[in-house]
């Protein structure tokens, strides 16, 4: 399946829509560069309207199961989720609104908004957008269709401009498009040729959305990040103090910061900070 050229003029549309849909959702959200760049799935925010809407995951304890569109932490009705059936795939306003609900999910949120690390960023600007575009339906096929029980779970969290745009928008494994998409929840049957097409669209449109400055054809000469770049461990422990601070400052009223338990995860995300911060100005890309 081919991944065909976004329309600019709806991509400029879609984002002037998630730029009001977040203003709505949270009124001031996290700081740029103290976003983490790993995130678990079930992680929620209801309070600021991040919540987890997958109702396939088994149920916590004594919970009940939840239902399409309900949040499995507040209970509460989030966004329409219609099966196969209730679907416009192909729709353009379809493929919008969809964008747009993704916005109430703390896990699709984020990665619609978290800064994109620099190992992807230069990677996409080796590769060139119509690359990218190629190996996202190849690497979607791969993951919602090939049959198997691990069909899909394979996006990794960073470092790959792809992933970023699999996770944002549901399309990273067979749970996240069978209740995000429709897509049947068994890996053993397959999809539909417009279910497969939708999902490729809405990566393809996030990664033109993200990636405004990535040139058609791959550049040459896009710096490589060198392990000498890496942190020391006394600017780790300072990374820590920042993001802790915010943390205790209450310096994240859209929820989208880690809590504390998740050291390696931080560390993740630190390490990527200060390796921005680290590079020559004119190697850093856009
Ligand atoms: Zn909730
Ligand atoms: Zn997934």
């Amino acid at each position: 399946m081919k991944a065909e050229q976004p329309n600019r003029q709806l991509i400029e549309a879609l984002r002037e829509q998630i730029r009001q849909k977040t203003i709505e959702l949270a009124e001031a959200p996290a700081g740029v560069g103290l976003v983490p760049l790993r995130i678990a799935c079930a992680m929620t925010s209801c309070q600021h309207g991040r919540h987890c809407l997958d109702h396939i995951r088994r149920p916590r304890g004594s919970d009940s199961a939840t239902d399409r569109g309900y949040c499995r932490d507040c209970r509460q009705h989030v966004v329409d989720l219609p099966d196969q059936g209730g679907r416009r795939y192909g729709d353009v306003s379809e493929q919008i609104e969809t964008c747009l609900d993704q916005q109430n999910e703390l896990i699709r949120a984020h990665y619609w908004r978290v800064p994109i690390d620099l190992w992807a960023l230069n990677r996409a600007r080796r590769l060139g957008m119509q690359e990218l575009r190629q190996r996202t339906a190849v690497r979607i096929q791969t993951a919602l269709v090939t049959p198997g029980p691990f069909t899909g779970r394979t996006a990794s969290y960073s470092g790959d401009a792809i992933a970023y745009a699999q996770h944002a928008t549901a399309t990273c494994c067979r749970r996240c498009a069978a209740y995000w998409h429709g897509f049947p929840v068994s890996a053993d049957q397959v999809p539909t040729t417009p279910q497969v097409h939708h999902a490729i669209t809405l990566a393809v449109a996030y990664l033109t959305l993200r990636l405004p400055d990535v040139p058609e054809l791959g550049e040459s000469g896009v710096p490589q990040i060198k392990s000498e770049l890496r942190p020391s461990a006394r600017e780790d422990a300072e990374a820590d103090d920042l993001v802790f601070e915010t943390l205790t400052n209450h310096g994240d009223p859209a929820g989208l910061l880690m809590p504390e338990r998740t050291t390696l995860q931080l560390a993740d995300t630190r390490s990527r900070i200060l390796i921005a911060r680290k590079m020559p100005m004119d190697q850093r890309g856009a």
